[in-house]
């Protein structure tokens, strides 16, 4: 047996491939040891550091997986290579598993020098640096470098009858292709030359050219079908009314507001089951025009049939927004027209089509300006649990076939996911920038290209890694007696918005308290009633004479990853449900980014 190298105070997970799901045995701390004998493969054992009791033995493989900051996953092929088991351990920080990185990656190369020496033989080990992760980690450049050197000292044979370390991911998608995006957009606001409203199809994406209405010429029509289908259905409705933040909030707005509706002319955007023209009705509204695309239009009007004392005041109209005609103007517009992040579901923009169809000069919009939040946040085992999705194509023999070639690619989808769930205001680790989206003014162009430029600055806390960007957003509703605010902000109640986050595959390591991280949030309309999200994000270098540190991703807002569902989203909304605060909240939006409303720990 070559000299054990042992690493200590880990922490230990199996990893569950198919669920996705990494389970932390947070409870020991544990030992690793490498060692091998000879020239059969290395062979690695996990122990309870304090009873020395054995938890994991298994043959180290080149296959062994990639970094995650200061979490390291390796593949262990079963004796007679019918699949593997996922492990993953977490050091105590980056350098620990830099070494750690470094000792597996000479053992797999069959050299126990560089392992002996901490790792410094190995490139991968010497910079500590965030960017690794992206590039394959364990069996990237260290591994590949340390391979080849073991190539040489063994002479010119077949290499070590374990796998190769396997190639480095893609590097994740970046600015050519936002760039790529910007410039798309550009060429369709020149073809159009148009302001507000116009029927600019090659902007925000491409429907129908020859419908008759703006929406079908601009939405692509299996999306729009889709959506219409799914809010046909009561069940999604009641989803929506039982979100008691929310529908709540909306009736405060509406219900404690008289003097903004009695005697006037209402119209409700997206009616829907027709709740809000219920409570514009109780309000004392004089008409109500309740305007829904889908069949949900049919239990609208039973609904409003069923409550005569409102519903007499009410006229269901069963058709798109763009496609209505009114007899006359009417004094107050209403409407739930947010999706996640805001403006998911592209339907603010019939919001101001209405507006600028629809309202009278000087009428009030219920909400009247919304809101997009976001700030740095680090979660470690969101980002493992990310990676950890695309191991089930890691397997060289599934079924007899090797699927490792995809591993690439379902890694850059998984993190191309945008995460959905209710997190703990504590993971929020910077100040929170903002960006204002004025109903009343805002145009639709606007709307399809939206810019925030980050200027986020880090806490007290450090060293610490940034895993990437959460956000969330609220509205407001400026009533003449009771202005409210509807906020999604981490640390107050749950709503069926949650919040967002948008996983960086390369994480970034912030060395000192106070760090100013720049960057940018950049969403591009598509025709599929959603966005293309691109984010950068960018830290100082972590030495001297090194590159700031820079991380890209790209994200499709319609295709969110739903964690809210999992064990650990729901112990993640329990836990945020112990910082809940009133339902109706202030400006809560960057109180809860400061710790001024979730107790995040520190704010300024
Ligand atoms: N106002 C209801 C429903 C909100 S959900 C409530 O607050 O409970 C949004 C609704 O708007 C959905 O029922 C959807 O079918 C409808 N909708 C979306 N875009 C629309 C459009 N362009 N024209 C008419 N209805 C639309």
């Amino acid at each position: 047996m070559s000299p054990a190298h042992s690493f200590e105070d880990l922490r230990v997970a199996s990893v569950h491939a198919e669920a996705g799901s990494v389970a932390w045995e947070s409870a020991f701390k544990a030992r690793l040891v490498i060692s091998r004998a000879g020239d059969s493969a290395p062979v690695i054992n996990v122990e309870n550091q304090a009873t020395g009791s054995s938890l994991i033995q298994c043959i180290l493989s080149g296959r062994t997986a990639w970094r995650a900051a200061a979490a390291l996953f390796f593949v262990s092929p079963l004796p007679g290579g019918a699949g593997g088991t996922l492990y993953a351990v977490q050091c105590a920080n980056k350098s620990v598993a830099d070494q750690l990185q470094a000792a597996l990656d000479a053992a797999v190369a069959g050299s126990g020098k560089a392992a002996a020496n901490g790792g410094a033989a190995s490139p991968s080990a010497a910079g500590g640096h965030a960017e690794r992760s992206a590039q394959g980690g364990v069996g990237s450049n260290g591994g590949a470098a340390a391979a080849a050197g073991a190539g040489s000292a063994n002479g010119a044979g077949p290499g070590p009858p374990w796998n190769p370390p396997r190639s480095p991911l893609p590097p994740p998608a970046g600015a050519a292709e936002e760039a790529g995006a910007s410039a798309q957009r550009q060429r369709g606001a020149d073809a159009t030359g148009n302001g507000n409203g116009g029927d600019d199809e090659a902007v925000g994406g491409a429907g129908d050219p020859s419908a008759s209405n703006h929406f079908d010429r601009k939405i692509c029509r299996a999306s729009s079908d889709m959506y219409f289908h799914y809010y046909g259905m009561l069940q999604h409705q009641q989803n929506m009314l039982q979100d008691y933040t929310r529908t709540g909030t909306y009736y405060q707005a509406i219900v404690g507001n008289p003097d903004d509706f009695r005697g006037r002319t209402v119209m409700d955007v997206g009616a829907g089951s027709g709740i809000l023209s219920l409570f514009a009705a109780q309000a004392g509204a004089a008409r109500v025009y309740a305007v829904e695309a889908s069949g949900m239009a049919a239990f609208a009007r039973r609904l409003a049939d069923a409550n005569p004392a409102l519903g007499s005041r009410i006229t269901i109209i069963n058709s798109k927004v763009e496609e209505v005609s009114l007899p006359e103007r009417v004094d107050v517009l209403v409407s739930e027209p947010m999706g996640t992040l805001l403006v998911n579901e592209r339907m603010l923009e019939s919001y101001i089509f209405a507006r600028d169809a629809f309202l009278k000069p000087g009428g009030k919009m219920f909400p009247q300006l919304g809101r997009i939040h976001a700030a740095a946040f680090s979660d470690e085992v969101l980002h493992a649990e990310v990676a950890a999705k695309s191991a089930f194509w890691m397997q060289p023999a599934f079924y007899g076939v090797d699927v490792t070639a995809l591993h690439g690619a379902a890694t850059e989808g998984y993190f191309g996911q945008v995460v959905v769930d209710a997190f703990e205001p504590s993971v929020l680790v910077s100040s929170c920038a903002s960006r204002l989206l004025d109903f009343g003014s805002v145009t639709e162009r606007e709307l399809l290209d939206i810019d925030l430029p980050l200027q986020l600055v880090t806490g007290p806390v450090a060293p610490l890694t940034v895993h990437g960007l959460a956000c969330w957003f609220d509205v407001f509703f400026a009533g003449a007696q009771l202005p409210v605010w509807l906020t999604t902000a981490p640390g107050m109640p749950t709503t069926h918005w949650f919040q967002l986050r948008c996983v960086l595959q390369t994480p970034l390591l912030v060395a000192a308290p106070n760090t100013r991280i720049t960057g940018r949030l950049h969403l591009v309309a598509h025709a599929r009633q959603s966005y293309d999200i691109f984010l950068t994000l960018t830290a100082p270098p972590l030495a001297p004479g090194q590159p700031p540190q820079t991380s890209t991703g790209k994200f499709d807002l319609k295709e969110p990853y739903y964690r809210q569902l999992t064990p650990y989203g729901a112990a993640a909304a329990a836990a945020a449900a112990g910082f809940a605060g009133t339902a109706v909240a202030g400006d809560a939006g960057a109180a809860a980014a400061t710790g001024g409303a979730g107790g995040a720990g520190w704010g300024w």
